[in-house]
Order: C-alpha cells, then sequence, then structure tokens
C-alpha cells in the first residue's frame, strides 16, 4: 500500500501532462483564423438524433471527431419554437425574426447574409441541399421575402445572387414558373453550366448548378443514394480552386421530414447520410488544414428520444412526442482554425457572429 500511493499518483501527473499538453497544442492550432468555412446544418437534428447515429449507424458516427461542442438556443424573435426559415435566417444573417421569415427582418427589411458579404470580399460560395434550393434553409443564406413559400421568387433570387455552386431539387421554380421566365436559361446567360439529370457529368465553367428533381430530393429510402455527400464532395473541389477562401453550406433537410412524419427510419435514414456527409467535410479540412467545420441544427424536431423497449433497458425504441418542432437547445460541432469560438451556450445567432468574425480579414 506504500508504494502504490506514489505510483498512482505519478501516473496521475503523467496523464493529466500528457492532456494538457494535446489540448494546448489543439487551442493554438485552433486560434488561427479559417480561409475557408463549411456549415454543415441538419434540419431538425438534436442531441437524440444525433445519439441515434451512434445506436443505428453501422460505421463509426463522425460527430464523434468534433473536439468542441456548443449548444445554442433557437427560439424565433416572435415564437418559442422556431421554424427552419427564422432558424436559417440566425444563421446566415445573425438576427432573430419571426417564423416563415426568409432573409428579412420583423418588419420585412432585408438583411445581408453571410454569402453576401463574403462574396463581395471575393470568396466563393456554394450551398448544397436534400430539399430543393428554394426551401427555407437554403433559401435564407441567398433570398429575402417576407414568406417561405414564396418559392418562385426566392429562385429569382438565386440568379441573381453570387453563390458560385449549389445542388439540391426545385427544377420546377426555375423552369415551370407561372411567369412563364425561363431561369434556366437565365442562369446560363450568367455563366452557370447547369446540369438537370445527375451530378456526375462535371462541367468546366466556373459556376455550377445541379437541380435533380423537380422540387425535394428522393428521400435515401427511396434511392437517392449518395446524392448528399457526393454533391458534397464536387463542391469541394470547386469552391477550393479560389485561393481567397470559400463558404460552403451543406442542408441534411430531410432529417426533419423524417421527424414530422414521426417515421424513425426514415428520420433515421437521413440522419447516417448526413453524417456520412460531416465526414466527407472533415476529411477535406483535415488535408487542407484551413477549413473550420461547423456541424449544427436550426431546432429539434420530433421531441424525437431513445426511450425503453417496454421494461427492458437493454432495447432502445424511438420515441415522438410531437409532430413539429421543439424548444430544446441543439448541438453545435466544431472542428479546425476558429473552432474554439463554438463552445459554450449560447444563441443560434451567434453562428453567424462567430463565422464572420473569423471570415473578416
Ligand atoms: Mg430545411
Ligand atoms: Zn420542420
Amino acid at each position: 500500500m506504500k508504494f502504490s500511493i506514489p505510483i498512482l499518483v505519478l501516473c496521475t501527473i503523467l496523464s493529466s501532462c500528457g492532456v494538457k499538453q494535446d489540448v494546448s497544442m489543439q487551442g493554438t492550432e485552433n486560434k488561427k483564423k479559417p480561409k475557408n468555412i463549411i456549415l454543415l446544418i441538419g434540419d431538425g437534428t438534436g442531441l437524440s438524433q444525433v445519439s441515434a447515429s451512434h445506436f443505428y449507424n453501422e460505421e463509426p458516427s463522425n460527430y464523434d471527431k468534433f473536439p468542441v461542442i456548443g449548444l445554442i438556443k433557437t427560439s424565433s424573435a416572435e415564437e418559442l419554437i422556431t421554424d427552419s426559415a427564422a432558424g436559417a435566417t440566425a444563421f446566415a444573417s445573425g438576427i432573430k425574426t419571426y417564423n416563415g421569415a426568409i432573409g428579412v427582418t420583423t418588419d420585412t427589411t432585408a438583411v445581408e447574409t453571410i454569402i453576401e458579404q463574403v462574396s463581395k470580399r471575393g470568396l466563393s460560395t456554394g450551398l448544397v441541399a436534400t430539399s430543393s434550393i428554394t426551401h427555407a434553409t437554403p433559401a435564407c443564406f441567398y433570398a429575402h421575402v417576407p414568406q417561405r413559400k414564396m418559392a418562385e421568387e426566392i429562385a429569382v433570387f438565386l440568379v441573381e445572387s453570387d453563390v458560385d455552386f449549389f445542388a439540391g431539387g426545385g427544377l420546377n421554380y426555375f423552369a415551370k414558373r407561372a411567369d412563364n421566365r425561363n431561369l434556366i436559361a437565365e442562369l446560363e446567360e450568367k455563366g452557370f453550366a447547369i446540369d438537370t439529370s445527375n451530378l456526375s457529368s462535371i462541367p468546366t465553367t466556373s459556376k455550377q448548378g445541379f437541380l435533380l428533381a423537380n422540387d425535394g430530393m428522393p428521400k435515401i429510402l427511396d434511392g437517392r443514394g449518395d446524392f448528399l455527400p457526393e454533391a458534397t464532395r464536387l463542391a469541394l473541389e470547386q469552391l477550393s480552386k479560389n485561393e481567397e477562401g470559400f463558404f460552403l453550406m451543406i442542408e441534411g433537410s430531410q432529417v426533419d421530414w423524417g421527424g414530422h412524419a414521426n417515421d424513425a427510419d426514415y428520420l433515421i435514414s437521413e440522419l447516417i447520410d448526413f453524417d456520412k456527409t460531416i465526414g466527407v467535410a472533415l476529411d477535406f479540412a483535415k488535408t487542407n488544414g484551413e477549413t473550420l467545420v461547423v456541424a449544427t441544427a436550426d431546432h429539434e424536431t420530433g421531441g424525437f428520444t431513445l426511450g425503453r423497449e417496454g421494461d427492458n433497458y437493454k432495447k432502445i425504441k424511438p420515441i415522438f412526442s410531437t409532430n413539429g418542432h421543439s424548444a430544446t437547445m441543439v448541438p453545435v460541432f466544431a472542428e479546425g482554425p476558429g473552432s474554439y469560438l463554438f463552445g459554450g451556450v449560447y444563441e443560434n445567432t451567434g453562428i453567424f457572429t462567430k463565422m464572420i468574425q473569423l471570415l473578416s480579414k
């Protein structure tokens, strides 16, 4: 016993020294400013959804790779429970607004988005989603309309925006419009190569757009395949050609739709696809060395949890408590230069503030 105490103490000192050294090295590394930011939004992805990635994914979860974790409060300006429009406006423009608002304040004044700000400074920008590209979450990064339902108006904003790469669904809002405008032709006039059939044909122009469904993309369960990770790979390949840097937003749109449907198989399959996409972003960032990766959610959907099966604590079962969104805080995961800023508990608008702080010269 006499000897065991000093050995224990020594072990504790050694191991704590080891940990301290690791943390401080990581600290200096992540306090540099990033050249590029990848923001991944899992729509409706609360902590139980993230946990599902551990219990139902055959692969190790990419969420485990993040060294910095935070929590955000998601209420909108007028509602305790946000929708995706107010949630994404907070991320894209740093303001709290009303549910349904796309890039506008509570009095419907347009407010500049991160894409508008950084593209003026010469950065390339991109958007990838499994919804239509005019759906609330991606729309908030380039459009300014008082109501999220105004998909045809939102599509016009995309044509007029400085976005360099986009991939998702929503072809109808560009090609089958009430005003008969052909926005595909207008995008092509602006230097875009537009593909409406598949991701594999890589155009050589500087701007690329993929519109691969009339409205939302198919579910994973209906054969969407690797669209999200592959579109992310393409976006990174294209945007990283810019020496000035880039901002890329990627949305796992349908985790939310699985939550609304109270359909655990739908939710979990979309979550695993989003997790895989996080892996693509983290792999790129690791090789690149100048890229911050932030993965978060606009809100939780479904009041989803993992409860016991009957009385059995050895078995879990997905349980939903609402078919809408919930007010619970959602996690933020960060890795790379600047990631240290994303720890702690803060408002969703902080995501914007921190990203802009890091991209300012
Ligand atoms: Mg969304
Ligand atoms: Zn929703």
